[in-house]
């Protein structure tokens, strides 16, 4: 096992480019769920702390220089923010594997670079774009700027802390607004540092505030109220999705969602399962199925379900669950006691349902210092009722079921017999029915024989109840833009 640090930490929320000690002695605790062991006490940030934040955010936007500085150079400070995460990489990563549960070879070479990727590749998009020039009768000029709208309050779940915070993060800074920023309360540890490493980037103090409490009745519900706050960046279950759009209404705040999803992966019979099954377990255990874009509804072609399930089953078998910290760990725990009682809840659901259990529904064995964490092994289910619950709700763990299906039609109804729509993912041979399918179910993104392939030029956003707008690319500067007319007489 590598070596972990267990000095328990003291987090401070970040403001005005310091870490601000708390106005009250309100504190929680936040655990490594695969030992249950404290590892931080967090001061919780009241009213008057988000308000504080929310304050500096404002005067550091009015009064700059974050937003009237040259492009290039506001440009590079965020490159060297990515820089700086980069040098901190193990340091973060081991954060991230300890407070998520996430295996550390996961975080060290896929989370955290692609944390400072977000940060790089919007400043660089950022610096490469025009914008629109009209032309009219000879008189006069007209054309388009695109203007940071101003402060953002940027709310994150605890699935993929940092990597979701910088993604949101890079294109806010790069179009030149301030952030007020909210990491979930079970995992703040990494985004706890953001302010830090923003001042040691030479960004401008009160440019990127952390704050750290709950949501609704603590500091989430008050950045999606405050007045000084322009525009709500968030990510994370569709029912908050919710209660923000209505919190932040009444002042009529841009919002953006990244929500919950419930993924089809349809695999037809001329599919390539020695592609197929590797890639359909990481799309159904990745990050102990703690994804978003999880494929946690497996349909697969009638004619080849058995030999499907076999193999599938036989892979999970060999799905190693232990300790995060270990480098030959796939699967981690879940990621609090809270949600672990979610999930197994719907263990109960799947054999009220009648369900078939294929694999898992239990603990694992583990060795004794994990007694205590919240395992389950990769759970797999066969659901012919693509209407029950665990084949229609958002489990967010790993638990998958199978769902036979009979005619391409068939596939189609059950994939879009959802209130999600933010992905889906197709196996097949066939180039014609490929992009058919791709066609017709209604998701944001779909991946045909491959899954979790991203282009940060592309889309990325949900359909129906996953999402409102859409982020990457062109898509994250205009919402994190005003797009001005400017039209001059030249006489
Ligand atoms: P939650 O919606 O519970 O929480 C997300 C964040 O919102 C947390 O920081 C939370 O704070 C905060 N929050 C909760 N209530 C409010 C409120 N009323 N006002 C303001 N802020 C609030 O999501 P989870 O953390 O449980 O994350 C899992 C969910 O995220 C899943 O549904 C998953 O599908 C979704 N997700 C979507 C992605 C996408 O791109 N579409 C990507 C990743 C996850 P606190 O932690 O203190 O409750």
């Amino acid at each position: 096992m590598e070596q972990v640090q267990t000095r328990v930490k003291e987090v401070k929320s970040f403001v005005d480019g310091e870490y601000l000690e708390s106005s009250t002695d309100a504190k929680f605790d936040v655990y490594n769920p695969a030992t249950q062991e404290i590892i931080a006490h967090v001061q919780e940030a009241k009213e008057e702390e988000v308000d504080r934040a929310c304050r500096a955010a404002r005067k550091a936007f009015e009064e700059g220089p974050w937003r009237t500085m040259p492009l290039s150079e506001r440009c590079q400070k965020l490159r060297r923010m990515a820089e700086i995460i980069l040098e901190r990489k193990e340091e973060l990563a081991r954060l991230e594997a300890m407070d998520v549960g996430k295996p550390y070879p996961v975080a060290l070479e896929k989370e955290i670079p692609r944390a400072a990727n977000n940060l790089k590749f919007f400043a660089d998009f950022m610096e490469k774009q025009g914008a629109e020039v009209y032309p009219m009768d000879e008189d006069y000029l007209n054309y388009t700027r695109y203007e940071p709208v101003g402060v953002a309050s940027l709310i994150t779940p605890w699935n993929l802390p940092f990597m979701l915070t910088t993604w949101k993060l890079g294109p806010c800074l790069a179009a030149g607004n301030t952030a007020v920023i909210k990491p979930a309360e079970v995992t703040p540890l990494t985004v706890s540092l953001l302010g830090e490493i923003a001042k040691e980037a030479g960004i401008p103090d009160g440019v990127v505030n952390v704050v750290h409490g709950f949501g609704p009745g603590s500091a989430g519900e008050y950045m999606t109220t405050h007045p000084d706050v322009d525009l709500i960046s968030f990510t994370g279950e569709t029912a908050t999705g919710k209660s923000i759009m209505k919190s932040g209404a009444d002042s009529l705040k841009k919002v953006s969602f990244e929500l919950g999803g419930k993924a089809a992966n349809i695999i037809f019979e001329d599919a390539n399962l020695d592609k197929a099954i590797p890639t359909s377990l990481q799309a159904a255990f990745m990050n102990s199925g703690q994804v978003c874009l999880a494929g946690s509804r497996i349909l697969v072609q009638r004619s080849i379900f058995d030999e499907f399930v076999e193999r599938f089953r036989e892979a999970a078998a060999s799905f190693k669950v232990g300790d995060p910290q270990d480098s030959g760990t796939n699967m981690g725990p879940l990621v609090s006691k809270e949600h672990y009682e979610k999930v197994t809840s719907y263990l109960k659901v799947a054999e009220e349902e009648g369900a078939t259990l294929v694999h898992g529904g239990k603990r694992p064995e583990l060795p004794e210092h994990l007694k205590n964490g919240y395992y389950l092994e990769p759970t797999i289910y066969i659901q012919e009722d693509p209407k029950a619950r665990i084949s229609q709700e958002e489990i967010f763990g790993p638990v998958v079921t199978l769902i036979p299906f009979e005619t391409e039609e068939e596939a189609l109804e059950i994939a879009n017999d959802t209130d999600y729509g933010l992905n889906g993912v197709v196996w097949t041979d066939n180039l014609q029915r490929a992009h058919r399918v791709s066609h017709h179910v209604r998701a944001g993104t779909i991946w045909v024989n491959c899954w979790f392939v991203r282009d940060l030029r592309a889309p990325f956003g949900g359909f129906n109840q996953s999402g409102v707008g859409r982020e990457g690319g062109h898509h994250s500067m205009e919402f994190f833009t005003e797009a001005k007319n400017i039209c001059i007489a030249l006489e």
